[in-house]
């Protein structure tokens, strides 16, 4: 591009519809910084359209690493050419949801953002977001692998909400991004029998190749086929990572007693899931939820993918343009012959796929 003032974006208008646009290069203030993004995951909620068309069109984007550009005033952590991740999200700290551990219900969390989000070539980083959730990158680590720092913390929250333990049962509803996610932690964490579900073949077999010891399609009895691959019992723990109601329904039937039902993913807002409350109480199965992530998971998470403790490098099935945008939207949403898409500002728009095999 010849105009330096200008820079490339990603629009998003809704899920088969994001243009390559341009917008200014954002100006940075003091205690804040320029990125140059590197990497930038498409993310499952990016696609949860009733979710994003209410702001549409927006620059979406929230798992980035990149170069830093420019640094402003007063900044002495960060110089021009480190390579950084950084979150969108940031929680205060100090609020009352901050102090007991509800980080992402923080008012700060639900207002920080990026400028204008990590779809585009340039990406500002306010000061609270710099000072509160940004991370050097180890020199070992790819852009590529840290741009999952985000992705895999909220995984590791919601594990940690949910007290995994060596010895259980843990059934994955839904085989995506985040289910493959799940079945590494839980693996790490060690889990004795990890089962995964999907309505794709694809996934199915990528969910074997990052850990599951069975797989069981979703158009089967999935609650009874549960039982049969776990000694007669349902799963100690059951991580729903899809918003589809069949599947939260297999999910509420294949808790054992005393386990833990992780709703991960939400069904859309105003969609109710009903739950047999008798059964729970007599059982003393616990539902919960858990939602993005926070600082401490964010570093927990960067030490797992630095020791190749959960393995995100084989995940990322296509790298595109920002002008292929459009179409690494088509990949994730189908799931059909995608895991992880990345866009990244450097590769002119031609797409280069590596298949799993
Ligand atoms: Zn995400
Ligand atoms: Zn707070």
């Amino acid at each position: 591009m010849n105009d330096k003032s200008k820079m490339q974006v990603a629009m998003y208008y809704n899920n088969r519809d994001v243009r390559l646009e341009e917008l200014p290069v954002p100006t940075i203030g003091s205690g804040e910084l320029l990125i140059r993004t590197r990497a930038s995951g498409i993310c499952g909620s990016d696609l949860m359209e009733w979710y994003r068309i209410k702001k549409a069109p927006l620059v979406l984007g929230h798992e980035i690493t990149g170069e830093v550009a420019e640094v402003g005033d007063g900044i002495k952590d960060f110089k021009v050419g480190d390579r950084v991740f950084s979150s969108h999200h940031v929680p205060c700290g100090k609020c009352r949801y901050c102090r007991a551990g509800h980080q992402s219900v923080c008012d700060l969390l639900r207002t920080t953002h990026f400028d204008p989000g990590g779809f585009a070539e340039y990406v500002r980083i306010p000061k609270i977001n710099v000072e509160l959730g940004t991370l050097r990158i180890p020199d070992g680590m790819t852009f590529d692998e840290g741009s999952f720092i985000e992705p895999l913390a909220c995984v590791v929250r919601a594990q940690r909400f949910s007290h995994v333990t060596a010895g259980q049962a843990v059934l994955v509803v839904g085989s995506g991004i985040s289910g493959l996610l799940h079945i590494q932690l839980a693996r790490t964490r060690g889990a004795e029998r990890i089962i995964a579900t999907d309505i794709s073949e694809f996934r199915l077999k990528a969910a074997s190749q990052f850990g599951a010891d069975a797989t069981i399609h979703g158009a089967e009895d999935v609650p009874t086929r549960v039982r049969e691959l776990n000694d007669g019992r349902p799963a100690d723990l059951v991580v729903v990572c899809t918003g589809a109601m069949p599947a939260a329904q297999q999910a509420i039937k294949s808790v054992d007693r005393g386990g833990t039902l992780l709703f991960f993913a939400p069904t859309a807002a105003g969609v109710d899931v009903p739950i047999p409350l008798f059964d729970y109480w007599r059982d003393e199965i616990a539902v919960i939820t858990s939602y993005a992530g926070s600082g401490e998971d964010l570093k927990e998470s960067l030490d797992l993918i630095r020791d190749h403790r959960v393995r995100v490098a084989e995940m990322v099935t296509h790298r595109l343009s920002l002008g292929d945008a459009g179409l690494g939207f088509q990949l994730t949403a189908s799931g059909q012959n995608s895991i992880k898409v990345i866009l990244d500002p450097l590769i002119a728009s031609r797409c280069r796929s590596n298949n799993l095999s």
